[in-house]
């Protein structure tokens, strides 16, 4: 008899039961005692269905074992001896697939010097202070980027604004989201708009503006004064805090047509994220905060480093319990982090890559060459095109090639694979000077992390199974509008 051998699944334990993760589906499955005991004899090593069944005698009969053990086959949590495991597909998607978000940088100019921004420190990719590159976008350029995504979109198109600071450039937004919405109506296409600012520049008519038009916000903010003001600062060195806060509040007063998020990046010097998340919702009064850590070089004094990911995933796990008891009752809680990573497990997300950039995602720079995103809008290494000329699908095609998650030896064997994929290609240039590699020196963080979404998700699957649901319903109704 051909012995049985465990698959590919990550175990964790919720609401006081077994569940496991499995890798290549990327699904959820939870164990009633009969199939946790087989999976674990199974696991210990390869054995004959008869052995566990022998093996589990004094405690089940040999009718439940048999249907744990057919059960645990059908799912392929484990296998048999000799068949070839799992491994990720290489499939590359269909091209051409539409364009679903572009993000648009309408300036490379910023009125912050924040120490850790890519766009001006010591990691930038594209030298946008003594380049060639344009330090605003013209009209007429966001006009034909504009028609360039209505071409690309499907039925449903999402237009970011990006910057620099993105209220540098006012005019041009303004006059780009007229355009595009008349123009997305004559082609009988859905638009949205969304924009990423620091803050400093609102004032009432921009808010109004905001609110009127439905404008999705994201503030970049790092906490309370005396972190916002360690590296958020203003050319002349002086911090922010105290610019961005009334503008905020009144932002938030005001702009009640989509929900308004802060978006933290977490430096070794401000890492207290409970403090961070309890003064952006309590005293600012933001709907969401996300996370993310600062994208450095390792050797960069505020880099986080093992002790500082260490540090990060205690936090993140103390604000994700807290999570939990919030929305097991219906409470709102906004700490995005967990509820985006509990919508992508609730929906199977199994990624070759490891975000939208270079397939539905594309970044345009001031003067209108495409790119991976816009973490890399104006490199002429990372060009897919131009919104004059249209996608160059070679250079689309060959990213894709190269970067598909089979071709990622460590990631093609971790169990976080489905969700992380690799991680950042921006983070990865900065750190290994290329795109292709995956970002093995957070690998821990991430498997640590995603540990606890899982175990998060195993309890609300118990103890709030509708609040998963509501994902179901939102997919259901984005897929009706497309
Ligand atoms: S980067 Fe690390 S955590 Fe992410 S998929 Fe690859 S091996 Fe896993
Ligand atoms: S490459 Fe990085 S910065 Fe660019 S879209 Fe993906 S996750 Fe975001």
């Amino acid at each position: 008899m051909i012995a049985l051998v465990r698959r590919e699944f990550h175990l964790f334990q919720a609401a006081g039961r077994d569940f496991l993760y499995l890798v290549p589906s990327a699904a959820v499955f939870a164990l009633d005692p009969a199939t946790a005991a087989a999976l674990k004899i199974v696991s210990d090593g390869p054995v004959a269905a008869d052995a566990v069944v022998q093996g589990l005698a004094d405690r089940f009969d040999a009718e439940t074992v048999r249907a744990a053990i057919t059960e645990l086959l059908d799912v392929r949590a484990i296998g048999y001896e000799q068949q070839p495991d799992d491994a990720p597909l290489r499939m590359l998607p269909m091209m051409p697939f539409p364009l679903t978000t572009m993000v648009m940088n309408v300036t490379n100019q910023c009125n912050l010097a924040c120490t850790y921004c890519y766009e001006y420190g010591e990691d930038k990719i594209v030298d946008t202070e003594n380049g060639q590159q344009s330090k605003f976008m013209a009209e007429s350029t966001a006009l034909q980027s504009v028609e360039f995504l209505l071409k690309e979109s499907g039925r449903v198109a999402h237009l970011t604004f990006f910057g620099g600071e993105t209220l540098l450039n006012f005019p041009v937004l303004k006059s780009t989201i007229a355009y595009a919405r008349a123009r997305a109506a004559e082609l009988g296409k859905e638009i949205d708009f969304s924009l990423t600012t620091n803050a400093t520049l609102l004032k009432p008519e921009i808010i109004e503006f905001l609110a009127e038009n439905r404008v999705g916000v994201t503030i970049s903010i790092d906490g309370p004064r005396d972190m916002q003001d360690k590296f958020r600062v203003f050319h002349n060195g002086a911090g922010s805090y105290d610019v961005v806060a009334p503008k905020i509040k009144e932002l938030l007063r005001r702009h009640r047509t989509r929900p308004i998020g802060a978006r933290v990046t977490l430096t070794s010097d401000t890492l207290d994220i409970t403090k961070i998340y309890r003064h952006l919702t309590e005293e600012l009064g933001f709907w969401e905060v996300g996370f993310a850590p600062v994208t450095t070089s390792p050797n960069l004094h505020y880099a986080i480093g093992e002790s500082g990911f260490d540090k990060m995933l205690g936090q993140f796990r103390a604000l994700a319990a807290e999570f939990l008891d919030h929305v097991a009752v219906n409470r709102h809680h906004g700490f995005s982090n967990v509820k985006d990573t509990l919508e992508e497990i609730h929906k199977g997300v199994s990624k070759a890559y490891p975000c939208g950039a270079g397939l539905g995602l594309l970044g345009v720079s001031t003067d209108g060459d495409v790119a991976l995103c816009h973490r890399f809008a104006g490199s002429d290494a990372h060009k897919f095109g131009t919104v004059r000329d249209g996608i160059d699908r070679e250079a689309q095609a060959a990213f894709l090639q190269q970067h598909h998650i089979a071709d990622k030896t460590d990631c093609s064997k971790c169990w976080a694979r489905p969700l992380c994929s690799g991680g950042c290609y921006h983070e990865a240039h900065v750190r290994y000077g290329t795109t292709v590699k995956p970002n093995l020196h957070y690998c821990e963080w991430i498997r640590g992390w995603t540990d606890t979404c899982l175990q998060i998700y195993g309890e609300l699957s118990e103890r709030n199974p509708e609040f998963l649901a509501r994902f179901d319903r939102e997919e259901a109704k984005a897929e009706a509008v497309l």
